[in-house]
Formats: C-alpha cells, sequence, structure tokens
C-alpha cells in the first residue's frame, strides 16, 4: 500500500467517510504537491502541516470531513474561502462543476495557482482578496466551505447561497464549532457539529455591510 493509499483506508474510510466520488478524488490529488518543502515526506501523516505564513494545510480527515458535510454534486458550483495551499480546492474541482476560490495571502494563492493548473485541473477560477465578503456581487453558488475561522458567520456568504446550497464553515474565537449551514425557501438553517481547531478568518477591514 503507498502512504496515499494508506491514509485513504485509515484516515478517511477508516473514521467513517466514504462515498465514491470523493474516495476518488483523494486517490487522484496528490498531497505531496501541496504541503511546504521539507514536509513531502510527512504528506500523508495525520495532521495539519505548516504551509508558512502562520498558515497550516488542513488535516486530510478534516478535508474529508467538511467536503462530506458539503455533499457535493457533480454539477454544484463551488465557493472556496481560504485557498492556501490549494490541497482542499483540488479535492473539491474534482468533485464539483466548478471552484471560485478566494486567498487573501498573494503568494499563497499564486503558489496554489501553479500547482493546479501544472495538475491540468481547469474548473478553478482563482481571486486574491477578502473572502468574508464573496464572490463579484451578483455571484451565487450551491456550496460555500471557509477554511479559517471566523467570529461569525458572514452574512454575504449566506447571501452568495443558492436556495438549497449548503455552507461548511468553522466558528467562534477560543471555541471553536464547524456548522452546517443550509438555505431552503423557508429561510436559513444552522447546525452546530464537532469542535474543530483552525487558524482565524483575518479581517480587511472592508465591511460587507
Ligand atoms: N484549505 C486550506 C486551508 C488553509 S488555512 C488548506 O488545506 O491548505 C486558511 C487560509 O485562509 C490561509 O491560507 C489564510 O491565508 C486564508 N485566509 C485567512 N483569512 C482570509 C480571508 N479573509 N479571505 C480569504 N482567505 C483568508
Amino acid at each position: 500500500m503507498t502512504p496515499q493509499e494508506r491514509m485513504i483506508e485509515e484516515q478517511i474510510k477508516g473514521r467513517g467517510i466514504n462515498g465514491s466520488g470523493l474516495l476518488n478524488a483523494f486517490s487522484q490529488v496528490p498531497r505531496q504537491l501541496f504541503v511546504a518543502d521539507g514536509y513531502r515526506s510527512r504528506a500523508y501523516e495525520d495532521a495539519a502541516l505548516p504551509l508558512g505564513y502562520d498558515q497550516t494545510i488542513s488535516q486530510p480527515y478534516m478535508v474529508g470531513l467538511m467536503t462530506s458535510l458539503l455533499n457535493l454534486r457533480e454539477d454544484d458550483d463551488v465557493l472556496e474561502v481560504g485557498t492556501g495551499s490549494g490541497y482542499q480546492t483540488a479535492i473539491i474541482s474534482r468533485m464539483a462543476r466548478s471552484v471560485c476560490t478566494i486567498e487573501i495571502n498573494a503568494q499563497l494563492s499564486d503558489r496554489a495557482q501553479v500547482i493546479l493548473r501544472s495538475l491540468g485541473y481547469d474548473n478553478i477560477q482563482f481571486e486574491v482578496g477578502d473572502g468574508r465578503l464573496g464572490w463579484s456581487a451578483t455571484a451565487s453558488f450551491d456550496a460555500v466551505i471557509v477554511t479559517a475561522a471566523p467570529e461569525t458567520i458572514p452574512p454575504q456568504l449566506v447571501k452568495q447561497l443558492r436556495s438549497g446550497g449548503r455552507m461548511v464553515i468553522p466558528v467562534g474565537v477560543y471555541d471553536q464549532y464547524l456548522y452546517v449551514v443550509q438555505k431552503t425557501e423557508d429561510g436559513v438553517k444552522r447546525d452546530q457539529q464537532t469542535a474543530v481547531r483552525f487558524v482565524p478568518l483575518l479581517d480587511s477591514g472592508c465591511s460587507s455591510k
């Protein structure tokens, strides 16, 4: 078994995360390309790893859990806030129609763009900026995933969810929980999930009001 196959068996399937689309995506995407130089040999460990700039590439299990909570369909358009290494972006791009991804750190965004383009993943659009403001004013998405934690759910991201859409987002400062936000014709429903630990979603100071 390769380290990648073992990661999928033990950290993903072994912890109850399934679904053929998700497991296929995890076997297609080479995680060692996304970790920082010097950490290649640890790419399939059960851990978050440093990316530089005080940021981390999320633990494989957390990528699996958040992706499975998104309940993606093949024709979904997805917004990701916090491109980081681009690994989560890559997984989603294999499972959905399109991914729009926003990163506040231009160097991290550039690095992720180079890797994702070299892999030939051509359904991804990149933006450098404050993701709490969402994509362009008129954009809307079937799914939104946020990979850094705000204090409260940014209203602009809820606004950009289509009816029937889902958002997975860590929320809180010291005590953080993962939330699934669902938008239906009847309104917006928030479900608290497990306790988590993410880096803070940075505030550019721009107001979304
Ligand atoms: N899914 C990524 C997680 C990276 S960590 C991975 O596994 O690699 C979270 C990322 O969110 C960091 O790269 C950080 O720079 C970015 N970030 C923080 N605040 C942000 C904001 N307001 N808008 C967009 N990106 C932000």
